[in-house]
């Protein structure tokens, strides 16, 4: 994956199309990824504090959500592609699972909206499976129950909204257990679908 460098934040420098063509690939390799669309409200967090830097340098793909990366990388002679936003990647990827009958789990944001939003998803992908959702308000005592029924829905791509100073970090930390290919933070992006 070609990266550039912003604030020792690895960003890579495809535009969507490669994005989704290589996560595609990814789906068939099986092993997990995590993918971390930054926005600079992660870029200030990594500035501040060395271990969620750390966990973002451990991401294995970080895409260019905001025209503040795509302009720094300009400024400092290496460009990306083009700004891959995390709610149009959502979309793609969704697309791609209606396209190869990709089995998909929905985590986080309130009760009600993460249902509206599984439904909507299944109505607009009605071939990618949704195989399971459940809201993001649980503490660690509860991360056994919420991976284990996760690993049982054995989904190839996942989706994950819980604010981002949780979400990410917990992706990194149980990215391997869950063994999902794709797994993507979309922060407030089950909200919006929701309506
Ligand atoms: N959220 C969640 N669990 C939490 C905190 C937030 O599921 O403990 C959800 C929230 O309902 C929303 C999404 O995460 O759907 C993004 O939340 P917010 O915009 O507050 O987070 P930010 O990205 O601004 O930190």
């Amino acid at each position: 994956v070609p990266t550039v460098s912003i604030f020792g934040v690895p960003f890579c420098k495809w535009g969507m199309k490669e994005t989704v063509s290589y996560l595609s690939e990814v789906v068939s390799s099986g092993r997990p990824h995590q993918v971390i669309t930054a926005n600079p409200i992660m870029m200030m967090a990594a500035k501040e504090d060395p271990a969620y830097k750390k966990m973002m340098q451990q991401a294995d793909l970080i895409v260019p959500d905001g025209t503040g990366v795509v302009w720094a990388a300009k400024m400092g002679g290496d460009p990306v592609t083009e700004r891959v936003p995390g709610f149009d990647l959502l979309h793609e990827l969704m697309k791609q699972g209606d396209r190869h009958g990709w089995r998909v789990y929905l985590l986080g944001a309130s009760k009600e909206v993460i249902q509206e939003a599984a439904r909507r998803l299944a109505l607009q992908y009605p071939t990618a499976e949704i195989v399971g959702y459940r809201d993001g308000f649980f503490g660690p005592e509860q991360d056994r129950e919420v991976i284990d029924n996760i690993v049982q829905a054995a989904p190839h791509l996942m989706f994950v909204a819980r604010g981002a100073d949780t979400q990410e970090p917990w992706i990194a930390k149980h990215k391997e257990e869950l063994g999902v290919p794709v797994i993507m933070g979309v922060g407030g992006s089950f909200d919006v679908i929701s309506g």
